[in-house]
């Protein structure tokens, strides 16, 4: 087994920071803009997964320099501190599309994209090289009394949501709506007799305006209880999001809605840190307060709306 490549002061058992480390096994090209890596290693036995199906975790990537990963020390509050005036690594989340305990293996699938450090690494992964990794978190929330899901993505969110239907239960009906930047991008779902799924071709994923939000407003919202889970661009999922709990007024359990990555983030990072510093510390410690989570997304996405975020 070659030796760790991560590095932090003092104790050096990754587990006991809930950091784990893991190997490639092996890289498939799923579709054009989909691929999948799957790792294996002594890391993943102790992985505190959560079944949950859009489960998510962190990987750090190495410096191209050093070939080293630098990782925070975590405070007792599980705060992140970095050492000082070190650089921080490249650090982006991804979904657990497939953890077997039994095998050792997990899944990530990686969408292929122009100029990402995560997506450029996947493409050129091969067996034996190592990655740390955080635990998984879920969001997705099913109410118990659901009768029927819709789930709403992009490419990025397909990981998540081909899991989701894997476990879904079968009293839950499923409408899916995928956006995809060509008709080769489509992947199989594991869709029941009632389930249906609609895939939007050639826009979003940074290859044109999306439509998810126009396309999700065509169907029809059920009477009986049910949930809706949606994945993608920020500025999609915004839409989105005011669309379910500004127009139809969903309550907060009745939704799930996670910005998954922003477009042209080059500039997006210019604009925040052009903001004025007390609009930042405003968003944050907004953020940091115990207000309704949904109450505060809607002040900071106003916030973020007003200045072009
Ligand atoms: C909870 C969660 C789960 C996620 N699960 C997955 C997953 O399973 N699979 C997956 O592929 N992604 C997933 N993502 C999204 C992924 O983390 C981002 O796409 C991330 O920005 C990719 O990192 P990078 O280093 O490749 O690119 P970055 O360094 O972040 O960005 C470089 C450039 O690429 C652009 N860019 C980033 N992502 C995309 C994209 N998808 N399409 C087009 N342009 C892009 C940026 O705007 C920027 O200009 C998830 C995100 C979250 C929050």
């Amino acid at each position: 087994m070659p030796a760790p490549l991560v590095s932090f002061a003092g104790d050096s058992s990754l587990t006991n920071r809930g950091f784990h480390e893991v190997r490639v096994k092996s890289r498939q090209k799923l579709t054009p803009g989909m691929v999948r890596v799957t790792f294996t290693g002594a890391g993943l036995s102790d992985l505190e997964v959560t079944g949950i199906g859009d489960e998510y975790l962190r990987l750090f990537f190495a410096d191209p320099k050093t070939g080293r990963t630098v990782l925070p020390e975590i405070g007792e509050d599980g705060s992140w501190n970095w050492p000082e005036g070190g650089e921080k690594p490249h650090s982006e989340p991804y979904t657990v599309r497939r953890f077997d305990a039994e095998a050792a293996e997990m899944d990530i699938d990686f969408v292929v994209h122009e100029g990402g450090i995560a997506s450029e690494w996947a493409q050129a992964a091969e067996p034996g090289m190592a990655m740390t990794i955080t635990n998984p978190h879920g969001l997705y929330e099913l109410p118990g009394d659901a009768r029927w899901q819709i789930l709403v993505c992009d490419a990025t969110g397909l990981p998540a949501a081909a899991r989701l239907l894997e476990q879904a239960p079968s009293h839950v009906q499923s409408r899916v709506i995928v956006e995809v930047a060509g008709a080769d991008h489509e992947q199989v779902l594991a869709l029941s007799a009632d389930d249906s799924v609609t895939w939007l071709h050639g826009s979003g994923n940074g290859v044109g305006p999306g439509r998810l939000e126009e396309a999700l407003r065509l169907l029809p919202i059920p009477a009986t209880p049910g949930y809706i889970w949606s994945a993608g661009e920020q500025k999609s999922m915004r839409a989105i999001r005011r669309y379910l709990r500004h127009e139809l007024k969903l309550p907060s359990h009745r939704y799930k809605v996670v910005g998954y990555w922003i477009d042209k983030l080059d500039a997006w990072q210019s604009g925040w840190d052009a903001l004025d510093t007390s609009i930042r510390e405003k968003i944050d410690a907004a953020w940091a307060s115990d207000r309704d989570r949904e109450d505060v997304r809607d002040e900071v996405e106003a916030t973020l709306e007003k200045h072009g975020l």
